[in-house]
């Protein structure tokens, strides 16, 4: 059986590590590799490598790391069936849902190509006789990426490209439910021209986790995944004396108004429910329909959950592929049966869904849940699967409540037909990203992406410009050139004259 190795100074090596974890192929349900697991020694070996490579990466050019840039952008081009197909090998979500994540992360790879401009410092001249001014950013150093199993290449692309283009060296730990790509990343950088050293990726559990936390030689440290985790990493991480950023799970919802064309809501709905079997941090999983647009809602909704076509990932006829691993189908079966018991109608039922010729795979089918509040734990709790929970809202004032009364403040939607609607929703709601008629608004690469509230931990969003912000730290120069005639010792607080 393969095992999946650590990559570290340019070179994939197992280190010291024994331990391992099995990695599964979510339709078959078979174990199809084991994965190493890092002990404290193999995160020294990568800082080791890493703050090495940092001597020479921090002092390189901008034009060198912009070459890599472009290099890698190519690559990452040219390879996109084969990294789709790792993907959706150890994910399970259909290929062209692994392409679709390919793209949104290349896109930071763009930007990072347009890091010269992005870096500039700014000037001011003679802000007093014969004294100018200037800042400049520099790179921190080591710093690191903890990142989900859902999004195995995007969501390390929010990051890197950024560490590295700002002049840092890095240190990838993806989840260990689907760790190939990212030794497929870490060869493509080799290839672009990157030095040995500035990207490594050292898999790993908790332990690995820890001693990137503790370790002395990381700067900062950016998380993305659960709430409970993000927490965690940012309590540990901060006590250190490092820069944490950490991006938690969320509870989208999307906000149904009578005046929307129901038919196109429900489409997206649908498949911003069911899409990557509802594994994606932007997934709408509460329908907040409003008055009168309800029963007709549900009754669309209906009918395009039973349309919506599960299989493997690599049947392209499949819209919806498996969840990662058998606790989480067990977990969403459970979500369902708490749903019913709690009150809420079952109007489409995915929990017995089995698909032919894949018996053994972590398949459940989409669910739509109707009546459901803010009491139940099907609403309360991130099931992170296909169900679509729709709560009844009188009024857009009592939709817009009870987004505010939740604890995330990821992404979320309205639809409309009536900019009034739109703009007392957008100005009003406690949500970080926020759609109108668009289902999963996130940002391009040029803006930032992070929610609100526990959605995300700390202060600092991810890529685009507070990515720049978080990998480099700025200096402030004071200038004078005197003449050399005039020279006199002054005693009070310098001010401008
Ligand atoms: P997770 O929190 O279980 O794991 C994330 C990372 O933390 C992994 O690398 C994992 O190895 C590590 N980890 C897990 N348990 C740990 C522990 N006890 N101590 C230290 N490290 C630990 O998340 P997941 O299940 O891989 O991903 C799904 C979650 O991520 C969902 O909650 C989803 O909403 C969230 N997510 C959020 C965003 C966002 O942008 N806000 C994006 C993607 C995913």
């Amino acid at each position: 059986m393969n095992t999946i190795e650590h990559w570290i100074n340019g070179t994939a090596t197992p280190a010291g590590s024994s331990r391992t974890a099995p990695v599964h192929d979510p339709a078959t349900g078979r174990e199809q590799a084991r994965v190493l697991l890092a002990e404290e020694s193999d995160v020294d070996t990568a800082v080791a490598a890493a703050g090495k490579a940092f001597e020479s990466w921090g002092n390189s050019s901008l034009s060198q790391r912009t070459k890599v840039m472009f290099a890698f952008r190519e690559l990452l081009v040219r390879h996109e069936d084969e990294l789709a197909r790792i993907i959706s090998a150890e994910h399970g979500k259909v290929i062209e849902d692994a392409r679709g994540e390919i793209v949104r992360g290349r896109e930071v790879v763009e930007y990072a190509c347009g890091i010269a401009d992005a870096l500039k410092g700014s000037f001011s001249d003679q802000v007093s006789r014969d004294v100018d001014v200037h800042d400049f950013h520099q790179p921190l150093g080591v710093v690191a990426g903890i990142t989900p199993f859902n999004f195995p290449i995007m969501v390390p692309l929010w990051m890197h490209p950024i560490a590295i283009a700002t002049g840092n060296t890095f240190i990838l730990k993806p989840s260990e439910r689907d760790p190939s790509v990212s030794n497929f990343v870490a060869r493509l950088y080799t290839e672009a021209g990157l030095p040995d050293g500035v990207f490594n990726v050292v898999h790993g559990d908790k332990t690995a986790v820890d001693a990137i936390l503790d370790h002395p030689g990381i700067a900062a440290v950016s998380f993305v995944g659960s709430t409970p985790i993000a927490k965690y990493v940012h309590e540990r991480g901060t006590a250190g004396g490092k820069r944490v950023q950490a991006l938690g799970g969320a509870k989208n919802h999307a906000v149904v108004l009578p005046d929307a064309d129901l038919e196109y809501a429900a489409d997206h709905l649908t498949a911003a429910a069911f899409g990557s079997a509802g594994q994606r941090c932007m997934a709408i999983s509460v329908g907040v329909a409003v008055g009168s647009a309800g029963d007709e809602l549900v009754e669309i909704l209906e009918r395009k959950a039973r349309e919506v076509k599960v299989g493997p990932g690599t049947d392209p006829a499949s819209d919806m592929g498996p969840v990662v691993t058998e606790a989480a189908r067990e977990r969403v079966v459970h979500s369902v049966t708490r749903g019913a018991e709690q009150g809420a109608t079952v109007v489409v039922d995915g929990r017995d869904l089995k698909v032919e010729g894949h018996e053994a795979g972590f398949f459940v089918g989409p669910s739509l849940l109707d009546d459901v509040t803010p009491d139940m734990d099907a609403y309360r709790e991130e099931i992170f699967g296909p169900v679509l929970a729709i709560v009844r809202a009188r009024t857009l004032d009592e939709a817009i409540a009870v987004i505010n009364a939740n604890p995330y403040g990821n992404g979320t939607a309205i639809f409309t037909g009536s900019g009034e609607a739109a703009r007392k929703f957008q100005r009003e709601v406690k949500v970080g990203m926020i759609g109108v008629n668009v289902p999963i608004p996130v940002p391009m690469s040029y803006y930032s992406f992070g929610g609100w509230k526990d959605s995300l931990i700390g202060d600092s969003p991810i890529h685009g410009p507070a990515g720049v912000r978080f990998y480099t730290r700025a200096k402030v120069v004071t200038t004078r050139w005197p003449h050399t005639s005039a020279s006199a010792a002054a005693f009070t607080f310098p001010t401008s004259s």
